[in-house]
């Protein structure tokens, strides 16, 4: 089936930004700087961006962007030498692709083109550049996670998964398109998608649960008593970034448990709505711990949404059941 153009922009996207990453990780020690809310972000965050809202820039120039990162801390001058490893990155990966080589302005601007806010009407990308930059740091899984959001709905989803094993290989990239189904395709170029679903365990006892490495980040303790009320019976495997609903989207786990380690904490779109996308196309359920459907109508955050519940689908109620009996209730 052929793909639409919003889907192979964002396949492409996720190619271009996942060179950049491979490139920044293969060259030295990727250098960190401590964001506001002191989550560290690297050269391959900002150049992952960039080349996320460069191929949307010359395919859909009039559609906003809502990117997780700015490019205000490599305008200030105090980071010179950091923006040029960005720049560097940025051009390594264009030359896989035969891109005209860019400069440092040409590179602020496609950063900054992803400060559009969302909302609930029309329609606009989210990106995280590098979903998981702690995974990515300590070289473990991380996601470029790209996907369109019509009227609330994330309906094109695409996570690049660059060390998630493949069929003997290394590297995944995720797709799907509401109504159109979930692929699955490695990182090598001209790779094709095979079609993705989730998996049809109905045997709570045989279901693998997935939740983040940073215990910051999600529950662990809530989610072990969540396990063993439902009679799972196999240690949590730990991933991190949405490559948590690309192994439930494609059969590796039934269940992926992202619980809330503090009252107020908002989770962010571009955490999810990828993932969103593919995981209901492939068969699956994600609603919050209360059981509400996501909603991203709000803005940059979900707001009116606590923690996160994705499963294949027939397990869906039973953990909301079970997290309704160990999560202290909503206030
Ligand atoms: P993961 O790799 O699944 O652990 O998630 C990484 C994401 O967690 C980052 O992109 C952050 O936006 C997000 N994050 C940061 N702080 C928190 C928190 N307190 N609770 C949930 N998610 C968080
Ligand atoms: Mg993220």
């Amino acid at each position: 089936m052929s793909e639409s153009a919003a889907l192979s922009a964002a396949v492409q996207a996720g190619r271009w930004a996942a060179a950049a990453c491979r490139a920044v990780r293969s060259a030295a020690d990727p250098a960190a700087l401590d964001k506001k809310d002191k989550s560290p972000v690297t050269v391959a965050d900002f150049a992952a961006q960039a080349l996320v809202c460069r191929a949307m820039a010359e395919t859909f120039p009039d559609d906003p962007v809502v990117g997780e990162e700015d490019a205000a801390a490599l305008r200030s001058g105090e980071q010179a030498k950091f923006a040029s490893q960005v720049l560097d990155a940025v051009n390594v990966a264009g030359r896989h692709f035969d891109l005209p080589a860019a400069t440092l302005d040409d590179v602020l601007n496609w950063i900054d083109r992803g400060g559009a806010e969302g909302g609930a009407g029309g329609r606009f990308w989210t990106v995280d550049p590098i979903d998981g930059t702690k995974g990515f740091l300590r070289g473990g899984q991380y996601a470029v996670a790209v996907a369109l959001i019509e009227n609330g709905v994330p309906v094109v989803g695409v996570l690049a998964c660059p060390n998630l094993p493949l069929a003997g290989d290394t590297g995944a990239l995720f797709a799907a398109e509401r109504g159109a189904g979930a692929t699955v395709r490695s990182l090598e170029p001209d790779s094709s998608p095979a079609a993705i679903s989730a998996s049809p365990q109905t045997d709570l006892a045989a279901a693998r649960v997935c939740e983040s490495v940073e215990s910051g980040h999600t529950a662990h303790g809530a989610a072990a008593e969540i396990a063993e009320k439902l009679g799972v019976s196999a240690e949590p495997l730990r991933l991190d970034s949405q490559a948590k609903y690309a192994e439930v989207a494609r059969g590796g786990a039934e269940i992926y448990l992202r619980l809330p380690t503090r009252p107020g904490y908002v989770e962010r779109i571009w955490d999810h709505a990828a993932g969103v996308a593919v995981i209901e196309e492939a068969g699956g359920r994600v609603t919050d711990v209360d059981g509400r459907p996501l909603d991203f109508t709000h803005g940059r955050g979900l707001e009116k949404n606590r923690g996160v519940i994705a499963t294949n689908g027939p397990l869906h109620d039973a953990v909301l059941e079970a997290a309704a009996a160990v999560l202290t209730p909503r206030r």
